[in-house]
């Protein structure tokens, strides 16, 4: 076997790899989800679990208080659904 790598190869980026800090809001990682969570404001209580449990910080808190998903890095796992204490989060199917 042989275990040269192609010029071609070489030159690929390694993958799962952050090469400098603050790099990943490069990379958006929402365009392989199924599922969108949806929030119901009139049920939200602002406890930011929402926030604190998405693994992507795809949350942000707006000037109201209330925590607003970013569809470009959300990935679709249903975490924050699953968590959200009034249960006021739900997965939709994405339209594509
Ligand atoms: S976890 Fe639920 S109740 Fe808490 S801020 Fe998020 S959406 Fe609102
Ligand atoms: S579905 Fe997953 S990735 Fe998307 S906002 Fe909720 S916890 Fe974050």
């Amino acid at each position: 076997m042989n275990h040269e790598l192609s010029e071609k190869a070489k030159k690929l980026s390694q993958g799962a790899v952050i090469d400098k800090p603050g790099s990943t809001v490069e990379t958006k990682t929402g365009g392989w989800k199924t599922f969108k969570p949806v929030t119901n404001y009139e049920e939200c209580i602002k406890c930011g679990k929402c926030w604190a449990v998405c693994p992507e910080a795809a949350y942000k808190q707006n000037k109201d208080g209330f925590f607003e998903v970013d569809l470009d890095y959300c990935k679709g796992c249903g975490i924050c659904a699953k968590e959200c204490p009034k249960k006021c989060i739900k997965m939709e199917l994405e339209e594509k």
